[in-house]
């Protein structure tokens, strides 16, 4: 449960910018397409990689090959970090040092457990996958016995967890708001393309309903 911030995800530059709320955290996790996986390794080395992941309820997925580092690392009990983001927009200030980004984003803190119950393997299954894509789950082969076994799932609970987010315009000095620099924000945003079908793609098929149009994360209701 996220609730009041822990000694840890207290934001402390900006605080008025930290949010711990479940709603919000909830939020832009599921809108970020995607996050990085923090954790110390054996050799105490720091390591961080950016990764796929879903929530359902409280929990938090990852999922990955069996072979890979980061999720034997977390298998095995390694404390996890989880970063989200979402870049909203580029703060251009007058001058440099005041330029910054409208952002949202989200730090999860935690241990993993592997999901090993088939309905709840089937559960993250579909959810990172409809996370990618909404609706895709219900479009795609969903995975054999043998390709579960190649795949580790892991839940990290979304229990202590902060979200930061800045929004509005550049905030220069004062002696700086005369100068003849333009000043402002540019939105961004996450913009998808024409879908390009696979060469060897089957005679007939269609835009399957997940990319007509693309839109995530899946509009409420
Ligand atoms: C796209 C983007 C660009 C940024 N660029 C810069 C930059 O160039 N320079 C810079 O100093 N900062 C930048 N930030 C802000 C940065 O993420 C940190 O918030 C800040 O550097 C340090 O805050 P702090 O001293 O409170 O950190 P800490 O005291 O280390 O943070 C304490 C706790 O606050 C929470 N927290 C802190 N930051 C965030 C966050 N962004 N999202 C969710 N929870 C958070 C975490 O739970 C963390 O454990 C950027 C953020 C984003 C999303």
């Amino acid at each position: 449960m996220t609730g009041p911030a822990s000694e840890r995800t207290r934001v402390h530059r900006h605080p008025e910018r930290g949010a711990y709320d479940r709603a919000t955290i909830h939020t832009i996790l599921d809108e970020a397409l995607i996050c990085h996986v923090g954790w110390v390794d054996e050799e105490g080395e720091p390591r961080v990689l950016p990764t796929i992941h879903a929530r359902v309820g409280d929990t938090l997925y990852l999922h990955g090959s069996r072979a890979a580092r980061p999720w034997r690392a977390l298998r095995a009990g390694a404390p996890v970090c989880v970063a989200a983001t979402i870049v909203d927009g580029l703060v251009l200030a007058r001058s440099a040092f005041n330029h910054s980004m409208n952002y949202r984003s989200v730090v999860v803190y935690g241990r993993a457990r592997e999901v090993t119950e088939p309905e709840e393997l089937d559960l993250a299954a579909r959810a990172i996958t409809d996370h990618v894509a909404p609706g895709r789950a219900a479009e795609a082969r969903m995975p054999t016995v043998d390709e579960y076994r190649q795949t580790l799932l892991l839940a990290v609970p979304i229990a202590e967890a902060s979200a930061k987010i800045r929004t509005g315009p550049p905030k220069d000095d004062a002696e700086d708001l005369g100068l003849p620099i333009w000043a402002g924000v540019l939105p961004l945003r996450l913009a998808a393309g024409a879908a390009k079908p696979d060469p060897s793609l089957a005679a007939g098929v269609p835009l399957p309903p997940s990319l007509r149009p693309y839109r995530r994360p899946r509009p409420a209701g």
